[in-house]
């Protein structure tokens, strides 16, 4: 098999390891590197949005992801005193997906699957150990620079993608902008081994908590509830992690009357930002490394799991059909518009949602929120919407 077809992908994400495995699938020799020594096992996205979870029905992924992961169809909208506000069911969307429910599971998960799978192309390898250092290209072929064992190396392929997360030496390397902001506030993160519903019965697997001092989203996992919330601006990196801060925190929302077992805890900073472009030449981004935006929804894995499909689709047809490159460019078109004008917008919606401080405009929002509720019609186009089905579409309509 040829090595000038060989994509070299940096970095072993859910973004990473989708593409890896489409084109492994395709025949097309993949090299993935991966700066850590095993698959990261960070406690980050463990939302499937029905879109991904069909593109993920190619491989049999969606099946395997059931067996270890919560089905949850319903989501709650709730104000941190006076309870739920609404309750929306994808059973309202089950004629537009055979998914109408979000898969809840561990990021790792999907990618410990993914890296199975790849074990049995011949033609794909994944190498841990392997710290990528930059990307640079010619007109005939791209090239990869990676550190491994303390030892400089390059590799040669016909294309590079760079889905090295969001600090991506890819992307730097190949100089593409990476404009936008960093909230003022961090968001953390406590994984409790509790059982919510055992203290607050009509908690719902999925629920966004409204307040103008601090919101919270609550999500049951498998085997955990993880609770997230933002702090003040400035706050203490160390504080905000403490027993101190998170105790009385988690003991609030989850109505517990004992100090909690917290399995997990974490800060972090979050940041609004889309690259320029996704594609220059033979140097592609997907993922993180092409935006970032806050968690309320679930969709920052999602719009990357969606971009490798759509990414590594294209690459088939170039290498294996001989196809325009400039189908890459419509790569970039489809997913950036994706990017800003669904993602950031929707969870930028959320978040100012659940935070809003104008009592009155609050009281409007709740009332509002109970009427689409009420309104099938309006319902429907609410989850359209936040399960990502309509930025599917339009991806998808978008030359
Ligand atoms: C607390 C939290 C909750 C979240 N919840 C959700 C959710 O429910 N749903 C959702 O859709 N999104 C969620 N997200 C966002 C989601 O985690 C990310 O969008 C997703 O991980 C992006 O995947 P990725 O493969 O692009 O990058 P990453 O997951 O960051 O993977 C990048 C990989 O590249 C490796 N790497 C980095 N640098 C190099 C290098 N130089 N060389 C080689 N390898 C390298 C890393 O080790 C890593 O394995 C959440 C994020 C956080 C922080």
């Amino acid at each position: 098999m040829s090595d000038n077809k060989r994509v070299i992908i940096a970095g072993a994400g859910p973004v990473g390891c989708c593409a890896a495995l489409i084109l492994a699938e395709a025949g097309i020799p993949v090299t993935m590197l991966e700066a850590a020594d095993t698959l990261p096992q960070d406690m980050r996205a463990s939302t499937f949005h029905p879109p991904t979870l069909e593109l993920l029905d190619r491989f049999g992924i969606t099946a395997r992801l059931k067996d270890v992961g919560l089905i949850t169809p319903q989501f709650q909208l709730r104000d941190r005193y006076e309870g739920l506000i609404a309750e929306f069911d994808l059973i309202d969307v089950a004629d537009l997906t055979p998914h109408p429910y979000r898969i809840q599971a561990e990021q790792f998960k999907l990618t410990g699957i993914a890296v199975e799978m790849l074990k049995k192309y011949p033609h794909a390898q994944v190498i841990f150990g392997a710290k990528v250092t930059g990307a640079s290209q010619t007109a005939d072929h791209a090239e990869i620079t990676y550190e491994q064992d303390g030892e400089a190396r390059t590799m040669r392929g016909a294309y590079v993608i760079g889905c090295d997360g969001s600090r991506s030496a890819v992307r730097q390397s190949a100089n593409i902008e990476f404009p936008g902001f960093t909230f003022p506030e961090l968001f953390v993160t406590a994984s409790l081994d509790e059982d919510v519903q055992a203290t607050v019965p009509d908690m719902g697997h999925v629920c966004y908590i409204y307040d103008p001092e601090e919101w919270c989203a609550i999500i049951h996992a498998p085997n955990m509830w993880r609770i997230l919330i933002p702090t003040k601006p400035n706050a203490d990196r160390d504080y905000v992690i403490s027993d101190e801060y998170l105790f009385p925190r988690v003991k609030f929302f989850a109505k517990l009357d004992h100090d909690p077992k917290l399995v997990h805890r974490t800060r972090y900073d979050v940041h609004q930002r889309v690259a320029d472009t996704y594609n220059k030449g033979r140097i592609l981004i997907a993922g993180d490394a092409a935006h970032l935006n806050n968690p309320l929804g679930g969709m920052g894995m999602n719009g990357g799991i969606q971009d490798a499909y759509n990414l590594a689709d294209k690459l088939v047809t170039i290498l294996n059909e001989g196809a325009d490159e400039k189908l890459l460019d419509r790569y970039t078109r489809q997913r950036r518009e994706i990017a800003v004008e669904y993602v950031h917008a929707q969870t930028g919606r959320n978040k100012k949602m659940m935070e809003e401080r104008d009592p009155e405009v609050r009281r409007k929002n709740y009332d509002e929120l109970r009427a689409i509720a009420a309104d099938p019609k309006r319902r429907r186009e609410l989850i359209r919407q936040t399960t990502m089905i309509n930025a599917m579409e339009r991806a998808e309509a978008i030359e």
